[in-house]
């Protein structure tokens, strides 16, 4: 089991003055696969820091498997933390790294603990490093000791600090596959904080973002694509980021036509979109490079021109002149000429409103 309850968590520092987490709610299924994620200084790691019993909140519980821990020494936590350097004992060898955490924190026999070691090192790969020190190993070999070490205390939950860091991204995308696959065989509650948006996305049952220490949005992955809560998500998920302009509103009687800023486009609105609109005079609409398309033959679209073409292989990313880095991601063998005028076009149904005040989402 290993449940997870963040309730109001709270963390100041600076007397106050400096609030890093700011009343942060989750409650985390057995065996979820949680990613935290958001720019640099919003309060992940404090977070996690704070689950570990390596800070104490300000206000505001953790509660594991139902136990209120907010006051818990960390070593009395079930929990295990793999850190982006790894953390190992420099002089210590791979089996010893191993078996410390081991030794501190369970009853078990040395030769209990001897055999737990090998077996969690042979299913990491690792078994034939027992005797190797860390100045021996790769980054890979360093990471894979680590979560070896975490994994063979059997805790309740694991938290990961942005652990694939500092290796190269081929390694990368083959170590966050293999925490997955781990984490799925031993159905051990996972909580890991990246700064990496596709990681996040492409790891987590479900994604937390933070921004500036508040939890701005949870949800599966998809969900949170496809429907961010306010418009800081939608620009913080997905890659390039989601196009976004001002646009005023006027309500035609029989639908609402939306009006860039400087007149450089119009868009009519028919649906359930536009009711979404009803009293609202502007509005910053979004829409993703990936759901911009060349007009079809006899389609209304958007006439704009080509700034930049952006080859990246598969696809193109043309930067176009209809608004401040709007871009729209097209087979690679839609490739105009700079300066070129194109005729874009957008489905209602993926277009994102935004209140320009606050940013919550309108749809
Ligand atoms: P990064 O991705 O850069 O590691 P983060 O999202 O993990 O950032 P935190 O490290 O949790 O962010 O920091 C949140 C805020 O709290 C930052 O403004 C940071 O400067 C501040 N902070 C963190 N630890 C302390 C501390 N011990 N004393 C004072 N301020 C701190």
């Amino acid at each position: 089991m290993g449940t997870v309850t963040l309730d109001n968590l709270r963390k100041e520092f600076d007397n106050g003055n400096l609030v890093a987490v700011d009343d942060v709610s989750l409650d985390v299924a057995d065996g979820e696969f949680i990613t935290v994620v958001g720019p640099s200084g919003c309060g992940k790691s404090t977070t996690l820091r704070m689950l570990a019993g390596l800070e104490t909140p300000t206000s505001g519980s953790i509660r594991i498997n139902g136990e209120d821990v907010t006051n818990v020494h960390a070593r009395k936590r079930n929990v295990a933390m793999v850190f982006q350097n790894y953390a190992l004992y420099p002089h210590k060898t791979v089996e010893q790294n191993m078996a410390f955490g081991l030794r501190m924190s369970t009853d078990l026999t040395k030769d209990e603990r001897t055999e737990r070691v090998r077996e969690t090192a042979e299913m990491m790969g690792i078994g034939d490093l027992l005797d190797d020190r860390p100045n021996e190993l790769s980054g890979g070999q360093k990471q894979r000791v680590a979560l070896g070490r975490a994994i063979v205390r059997e805790p309740d939950v694991f938290l990961f600090d942005e652990p694939l860091s500092n290796l190269d991204a081929k390694l990368r995308t083959t170590m966050r596959t293999e925490i997955q696959r781990l984490q799925k065989e031993l159905g051990i509650t996972a909580i890991y904080v990246t700064h990496d948006q596709e990681e996040a996305m492409t790891m987590g049952d479900r994604i937390v973002i933070l921004d500036d220490g508040e939890l701005q949005q949870a949800g599966r992955p998809t969900d949170v694509y496809d429907d961010p809560a306010n418009e800081f998500v939608g620009g913080f998920v997905g890659s390039p980021s989601m196009n976004v302009l001002d646009a005023a509103v006027e309500d035609t009687g029989t639908g609402v036509t939306l009006t860039g800023a400087d007149g450089r486009f119009t868009y009519e609105l028919t649906s359930d979109t536009a009711n979404a609109l009803a009293g609202v005079d502007e509005v910053r609409v979004g829409v993703r490079p990936e759901d911009v398309r060349i007009a079809r033959d006899g389609e209304t679209g958007v006439e704009t021109a080509v700034e930049v073409l952006e080859p990246i292989g598969s696809d193109n990313y043309l930067y176009l002149d209809i608004g401040p880095e709007f871009i729209a991601r097209v087979p690679s063998d839609v490739a105009p000429d700079l300066g070129e005028t194109v005729r874009i076009a957008f489905d209602e149904s993926d277009l994102h409103l935004f209140d320009p005040l606050s940013g919550a989402s309108l749809t």
